[in-house]
């Protein structure tokens, strides 16, 4: 995919950060038009709404179908603004493209399917058209590089991401993790693809929009794409993480955008550290495997199992209380320490396996 296009319109500034907003979904025409009225006043370019909704259990609000993409037709003709549908079926694109929809997302629980995938991809087949591909709902970078290139190999070249975080059992502070490692790989494999961040979907709370936008911008995100409705707290779906556009523009007026560009001598002298420092931690690792090579042959030789529970949930706990006490996240460590600990119980299976 080096042959990529920007997703830029016409009339769209190109500074960062390229900014989609408008409701979780389209409800009536009124809010539909007030909330569009707002959006342009604050300078919003392209405006979102969702047709079809995706929704996890049935008889929820499931969008209100092609009625809405005569509103978005509304949208655009009185304000100027762009505008941008979530299409999940080969006859959403076509009645999308019928009505004028500038820009078409693909929502997290179908870019997880490859069918629906191919399906899109193939109504897509000879049109030119800015395709958005939010990540599939499970953190697999493989799938979400695959529905991007399905749509690539339809033909679409203004191409982008959208990162919406990952589902979780364990919902604490997001409603979907936002595991940015995933995406920031994204972008090594792919860095002519523009990526934006979707704070609403992440945070799942109007408070954390802020920050996440800021941190999304801070990692050199493209763009931002973020829910906001003239009325949030009675919005048929996804009302906890909407925002008036009042507060959509107070938000987004405040982030600081940094030049990412620059490289100042200063900073490479601390990237060489960064270097150096990661050498180190990679030999150490490859030290510690080592000797889990060594527990794993006195294990063997004692027919002991691999998996000594009491251990691993000693080293848990108490790293985690002396990473903290280093000013690091609990969370940060558990995650290292698992990720460490899988690692060396598959040398040891290894060695378990050899005669
Ligand atoms: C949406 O953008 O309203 C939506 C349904 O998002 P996601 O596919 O990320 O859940
Ligand atoms: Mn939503």
């Amino acid at each position: 995919m080096t042959d990529l296009q920007p997703i830029l319109l016409p009339g769209i500034d190109p500074k960062r950060p390229l900014l989609i907003a408008g409701p979780c979904s389209a409800e009536t025409e009124e809010q539909v038009m007030n909330t569009a009225r707002s959006l342009a006043e604050c300078g919003v370019k392209i405006f979102r709404a969702g047709i079809w909704k995706p929704r996890t259990k049935p008889g929820g609000f499931e969008g209100v179908g092609t009625e809405g993409l005569r509103w978005l037709k509304e949208v655009k003709a009185e304000t100027g603004m762009y505008t941008a549908t979530e299409v999940a079926t080969a006859k959403h694109v076509f009645e999308a493209l019928k009505y004028g929809v500038d820009i078409l997302w693909i929502g997290a629980r179908t870019s997880a399917n490859p069918f629906a995938m191919q399906e899109i991809a193939d109504a897509l087949e000879g049109v030119d058209i800015p395709v958005l591909v939010k990540n599939p709902v499970n953190p697999d970078l493989e799938l979400w590089i695959g529905a991007l290139q399905r749509i690539y190999n339809a033909g679409i070249r203004r191409l982008g991401a959208i990162h919406r975080g990952f589902s979780s059992y364990d919902k604490k502070l997001y409603r979907n993790l936002p595991q940015w490692h995933i995406p920031i790989e994204l972008h090594r494999q792919l860095p002519g693809l523009p990526i934006l961040c979707d704070p609403s979907h992440i945070g799942g709370k109007r408070e954390l929009i802020a920050p996440l936008s800021q941190q999304a911008m801070d990692l050199n995100f493209d763009g931002l794409i973020i829910e906001s409705h003239c009325d949030p707290d009675h919005a048929w779906s996804d009302a906890a993480q909407q925002v008036t556009p009042d507060v959509l523009a107070l938000i987004v007026g405040n982030l600081v955008i940094r030049d990412t560009k620059q490289t100042t001598e200063n900073l490479s002298l601390l990237r060489k550290q960064i270097d150096e420092i990661d050498n180190d931690l990679l030999a150490l690792l490859a030290r510690r495997m080592r000797v889990s090579r060594e527990i794993g042959t006195y294990k063997k030789e004692h027919n002991m199992p691999i998996l000594q529970e009491q251990r691993y949930e000693e080293i848990l706990h108490k790293r985690v209380a002396q990473a903290a006490e280093m000013g690091m996240s609990e969370d940060f460590m558990r995650t290292v320490l698992v990720a460490i600990h899988e690692e060396s119980v598959r040398h040891q299976m290894e060695i378990m396996k050899q005669d």
